[in-house]
This record gives structure tokens, C-alpha cells and sequence, in this order.
């Protein structure tokens, strides 16, 4: 499929900063599929189809984007969608390291596969997932983190596990 990307992530939750890297993409490519991760390897917050979603309601308004979630390699799931194009968020040099080691890997397992690194807003550059839920998980907020139907979902998910 020419012209269409794939955003691949764990996204959870997903952030005001990986939005800003969706919009972003989604202005470069035809159709834009953002990819949840079902990664058996962490213990996610919301499950594959509660971070779908909390994607779809935040993307509703960009017509070209489409959610997606796969299992195992992304090299795999891309030659099955007939996708070459991955998009990765850079935020700092230190995202620089990890990404180059998962492109060199996709690329070799998929020689076909691109990726195309994109910087969000510099507003967003200390933006993490993690951030996002260790602040909620001890009752703070953080201001332009995440769509309000994300932060709702924090703060009851949260509010269940308190005594
Ligand atoms: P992973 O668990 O695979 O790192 P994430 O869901 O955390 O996946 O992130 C998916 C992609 O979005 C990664 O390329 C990551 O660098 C990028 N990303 C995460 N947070 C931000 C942000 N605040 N701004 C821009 N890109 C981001």
C-alpha cells in the first residue's frame, strides 16, 4: 500500500505527545494506521481494546487515520498489511539510541521497511506514558498530557485500586 504508514506503540496511555505525532503524520500520508502493541512483555494499565478506544475518540476527527493492534514482531505485521513505512516519535537524543536499534532490527528482518522519525512539539519532549501514570496513580494531574476521556479513565482506574 503506497502512501500509508503505520504508528506502532504501546500507548498506554496514549499522550498528548504521540497525538502531536499522529496529526503530524497523518498531514504526510495518505492513511495513517496507528498499530497498539499487544506486548506480552509488560503488564499494560488498559488492555489492547480500552487503548484502542481511547485512540479511536481522540483521532475521531482526522478522517485518514485509521487503529489497529497486532501480536508478535511489527516487521511481520507490516508485510501483512503491505505497509513499509513505520513512524517512531523522537523526542530527546536519548529516544535516539533505543529507535536506532529497532529500526537496524526491523530493517533486517524486513528489508523492505522504512522508518520515519518524527519530533512532536517541544512541549511534548518530556511526555511519557509512564510519566503520565505514575503521576495519576498517586492522585496528581499533569496539565496537556492526555485528551480529557483519557485522563477520566486514570483517574477511575485508579480510584478503583485505592482502599
Ligand atoms: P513503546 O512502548 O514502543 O516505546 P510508546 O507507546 O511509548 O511505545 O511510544 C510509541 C512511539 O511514540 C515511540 O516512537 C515513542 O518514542 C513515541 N513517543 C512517546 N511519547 C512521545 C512524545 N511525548 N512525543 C513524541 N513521541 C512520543
Amino acid at each position: 500500500m503506497k502512501n500509508t504508514a503505520i504508528y506502532p506503540g504501546t500507548f498506554d496511555p496514549v499522550t498528548n505527545g504521540h497525538l502531536d505525532i499522529i496529526k503530524r503524520a497523518a498531514r504526510m500520508f495518505d492513511t495513517v494506521i496507528v498499530a497498539v502493541l499487544n506486548n506480552n512483555a509488560k503488564t499494560p494499565l488498559f488492555s489492547v481494546a480500552a487503548r484502542r478506544a481511547q485512540i479511536k475518540a481522540a483521532v475521531k476527527d482526522i478522517a485518514n487515520v485509521k487503529v489497529d493492534s497486532f501480536d508478535g514482531l511489527l516487521a511481520d505485521y507490516m508485510k501483512r498489511k503491505n505497509v513499509s513505512v513505520a513512524i517512531r516519535g523522537l523526542r530527546a537524543v536519548s529516544d535516539l539510541e533505543y529507535e536506532f536499534q529497532i529500526a537496524n532490527t526491523n530493517r533486517s528482518l524486513n528489508p523492505a521497511m522504512e522508518t520515519v522519525f518524527l519530533m512532536p512539539s517541544a512541549k511534548y519532549t518530556y511526555l511519557t506514558s509512564t510519566i503520565v501514570r505514575e503521576v495519576y496513580c498517586h492522585g496528581g494531574r499533569l496539565k496537556d498530557s492526555v485528551p480529557p476521556h483519557v485522563e477520566r479513565g486514570l483517574i477511575e482506574f485508579y480510584k478503583k485500586r485505592r482502599p
